[in-house]
């Protein structure tokens, strides 16, 4: 992972433009709102902003709830503010509402909400650009070649693509939006403050800091965003002895099966339900069963082991882990597990928050040999696949 130093960097503001109601790829939702991976379009671009001291979006006035519904809390995230006709009105609603908030030499940067993939080290640049001449904005100069469609071949060699954050100087973007002519349409801020006579400088961006504009953009950002999860694997192991009393059930991958002998156990005994415990504390490398719930504490006696496991998908959610698998196998010549399969795959399934079809349940035994041949015990295996973002 890259490392930036940020221990110098200037203090910024972010305004994000989300104002945008329609949608190019065809869909009921504004492209902002989309999914992407397992985040939304605009709270993915939020997100690459947790240096700043605060951040405001500018939505459309009907998007209020699809707002809430996307983008997670943050102690820096505003209120949203309403968006108007434009783009230029929209992120004149935003300077507005910034007034009372923002000093003159503030920097405030401005980005479009379909810019999810924009990097650390940009935002760095381009505020610090800005902060040395008052407004920065990335670019990328362009390496294709143009030609009109007269024939003429145009000449890229000063030509640059212009992308978003952009950032300025907060009087000299309010400036800029206060003396805009009216009727020309600018595509951007860093065209108003050009129009104003104050040079805007040009930070050299990445390809990645696409706009999500059509249909193909929306399959390459899901493409990226694939790209950029690793997946971890994890195995769990657990050994249970059978108790010589006679007893009526034991507790296994979280069901109760009909059985002579119980199991001996400080907790429920559950070593479906243990090995998979370990699997996913693997996962996060959070050491395993015993050092979070020691047999030792008699808080745990008899405990239900869904507790546990539980507990170990809460530290995998806590690392952004998205469960992709879950598989058990349990080696013993009795009790059969046939029949009781499907209700502990839609017990495994519940307490994990996945589909039943990705939890796989299996059983063998060990053909009478070694102590789960002499039905001493029992024992489970487990392997949990899943994914994290890469870090
Ligand atoms: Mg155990």
């Amino acid at each position: 992972m890259e490392i930036i130093s940020t221990s110098d960097l200037p203090s910024y503001h972010v305004l994000i433009v989300a104002g945008g109601q329609g949608s190019r790829l065809g869909g009921e939702l504004p492209k902002q709102y989309l999914k992407i991976g397992n985040n939304i379009v605009i709270n993915q671009s939020i997100g690459m902003f947790s240096s700043c001291i605060t951040l405001t979006c500018v939505i459309h006035p009907e998007h209020t709830s699809l707002y809430h519904d996307a983008v997670q809390p943050r102690m820096w995230l505003r209120p949203p503010v309403q968006g108007g006709r434009e783009r230029r009105d929209s992120v004149r609603n935003g300077l507005n509402d910034l007034k009372n908030h923002l000093k003159a030499d503030d920097i405030l940067l401005i980005h479009d909400a379909a810019r999810p993939f924009v990097s650390p080290a940009d935002i760095c640049a381009v505020i610090r650009e800005a902060a040395r001449t008052g407004a920065a904005t990335l670019a990328q100069p362009v390496c294709d070649t143009l030609r009109h469609q007269d024939g003429h071949t145009i000449d890229r060699s000063n030509v640059w693509a212009i992308q978003t954050p952009q950032a300025f100087r907060f009087s000299l973007i309010c400036k800029a939006h206060d003396r805009a002519d009216p009727v020309t349409s600018y595509t951007d801020d860093s065209a108003m403050v050009a129009a104003l006579g104050h040079p805007v400088s040009f930070v050299s961006g990445s390809q990645e800091n696409f706009k999500i504009t059509t249909a193909e953009d929306l399959r390459f950002a899901r493409m990226l965003v694939s790209a950029a999860m690793e997946t971890r694997t994890g195995s769990g192991y657990d050994v249970h002895a059978f108790r010589s009393d006679a007893a009526t059930h034991i507790r296994l991958c979280g069901v109760d099966v009909p059985h002579d002998r119980g199991i001996d156990a400080h907790s429920d005994g559950d070593v479906g339900l243990h090995a998979l415990t370990d699997a996913l504390l693997s996962t996060v490398a959070a050491g395993d069963i015993g050092s979070h719930f020691p047999p030792s504490d008699p808080q745990w006696k008899n405990a239900d082991s869904a507790l546990f496991l539980r507990k170990a998908v809460h530290l995998v959610a806590a690392q952004q882990g998205r469960l992709v698998h879950l598989d058990v196998t349990i080696v013993c010549e009795r009790p059969k597990v046939g029949p009781y399969r499907e209700a502990m795959q839609a017990r495994i399934a519940e307490i994990c928050g996945l589909p039943p079809a990705r939890v796989s349940i299996k059983a063998t035994t060990s053909e009478k040999l070694g102590f789960t041949g002499r039905e001493e015990g029992i024992v489970a295996q487990a392997l949990a696949t899943v994914e994290f973002p890469r870090s």
